[in-house]
């Protein structure tokens, strides 16, 4: 005899930030609320992020920092749950934080507290967290969703796709919400890598092995991206932030830019030191601006001419200089791929989606939240925020369908 399936008001896949807050919401509104994850510990992602003290939000959160098909999708749910909000339920919970840079919040306390502060919202509001659990099959009729896992059979009024995108599989990362979403007929834009470092092939690779622990300030520049912050070389080719926020605009086969001079202008620059050490060499009196290994790097290439005394060089010749050094070029061979990368780009095309509520526009009571959207944030917060906010419209909306 098979056992009478367990009912629920929602049931949740995925046990991420945005599937733990989807239950902590909806579960204080009233719901009953089952998450279920195949790990056996909830949020790793939370656990890992931000140097293990989870960069939890940016206080400049805002649409143009995501990328999307729809630029305009994320700019509803963004509105309604934001920085502040979030910032009081951890002030509720006796946690503290503390700005990085460039408006990014990290935990005072261990990452692990925010995921106690998630659980202990969820026991609060009675919602119910079942790991290790496979997920089988959905299926959808009668207006109810059945799901069917390695616990036994469950049912629901609404099924909420928390799964998250396909980075870092060894923790768990899989395409479950593509595929779901496929079966419920939406389209899918495909899933990429991102916020992941570049990688080089041939002799660039080695010589930038060679320059591997090397930092700069920089301007780099994929497609419509364009950041300022420090690029790092590695033994593969380059990383750091500014080279993780332009891997989501870069495409295969594109080049991207580099900025030696991190959008100042060179030109001023380099006059600034020919007028300042006039009888040092280029490459001495560069030393103030650029770390000595990458400027013998640069020598070595030929990308910095043998200028012995910056006295003899003509403002002719110093801006053609700034204007190369400003301009340096590079072609990725790839990236470091799902092993790595922070994000997933891409992912359920937010056309058959709410931007409201995240419910999908053709079957109801489906809703796909957090990182599976077609939604990727900048580095620095944005995802959580995202997750965050996207839960908090999919629990509001559930809430009102109940009644
Ligand atoms: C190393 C690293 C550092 C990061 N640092 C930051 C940061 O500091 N700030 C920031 O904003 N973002 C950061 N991110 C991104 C952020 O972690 C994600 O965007 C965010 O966790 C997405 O939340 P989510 O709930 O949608 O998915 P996830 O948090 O990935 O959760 C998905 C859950 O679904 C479960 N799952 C997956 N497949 C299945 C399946 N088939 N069956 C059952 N369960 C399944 C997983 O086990 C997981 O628990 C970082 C990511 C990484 C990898």
């Amino acid at each position: 005899m098979t056992s009478k399936p367990q009912s629920y008001d929602a049931v949740v896949l995925g046990g991420g930030a945005a599937g733990l807050f989807y239950a902590v919401q909806a579960g204080a509104l009233g719901l009953s609320v089952l998450v279920l994850d195949h790990a056996s510990k909830p949020a790793e992602k939370i656990r890992i992020s931000g140097g293990g003290r989870c960069n939890f939000t940016n206080l400049g959160t805002q649409a143009s920092c995501f990328l999307s098909n729809n630029p305009h999708f994320a700019k509803s749910a963004l509105a309604r749950y934001t920085p502040t909000d979030f910032l009081n339920l951890m002030e509720r919970h006796g946690l503290s934080w503390h700005e990085k840079t460039l408006g990014q919040l990290f935990c005072d306390q261990k990452s692990g507290a925010i995921i106690q502060m998630l659980l202990d919202e969820m026991k609060a509001v009675g919602a119910v967290l079942k790991l290790n659990t496979e997920i089988v099959s959905v299926r959808h009729g009668d207006g109810r969703f059945q799901i069917s896992t390695s616990i036994g059979d469950i049912d629901s009024d609404r099924l909420i796709v928390a799964t998250g995108g396909l980075s870092i599989p060894k923790i768990g990362a899989s395409g479950l919400a593509y595929d779901l979403a496929r079966q419920f007929g939406h389209d899918v834009i495909t899933p990429e890598p991102a916020l992941v470092p570049l990688t080089f092939e041939g002799a660039v690779k080695d010589q930038f092995a060679s320059l591997s622990g090397v930092a700069a300030p920089v301007m780099a520049q994929a497609g419509q991206g364009r950041f300022e912050e420090a690029m790092l070389f590695t033994h593969r080719g380059l990383s750091g932030p500014a080279i993780l926020q332009v891997s989501s605009y870069w495409s295969p086969g594109q080049e991207i830019g580099i900025d030696l001079f991190a959008g100042q202008s060179g030109a001023d620059q380099l006059k600034a030191l020919k007028r300042e050490m006039p009888m040092k060499s280029l490459a001495k009196a560069l030393e103030t601006l650029l770390p000595k290994r990458l400027i013998d790097h640069l020598s070595g290439t030929g990308l910095l001419p043998d200028w012995s005394r910056l006295a003899d060089v003509s403002h002719a010749d110093l801006e053609a200089l700034a204007q190369t050094l400003s301009h340096w070029r590079l072609k990725p061979a790839g990236t470091e791929g799902w092993r790595t990368a922070e994000v997933t780009r891409g992912g359920v095309d937010t056309a058959g989606l709410s931007s409201k509520t995240m419910e999908s526009r053709t079957v109801p009571s489906l809703y796909f939240i957090g990182e599976c959207v077609d939604v990727t944030g900048w580095l620095g917060g944005y995802n959580f925020q995202w997750a965050w906010a996207s839960a908090y419209a999919a629990a509001q909306a559930s809430f009102k369908s109940q009644y």
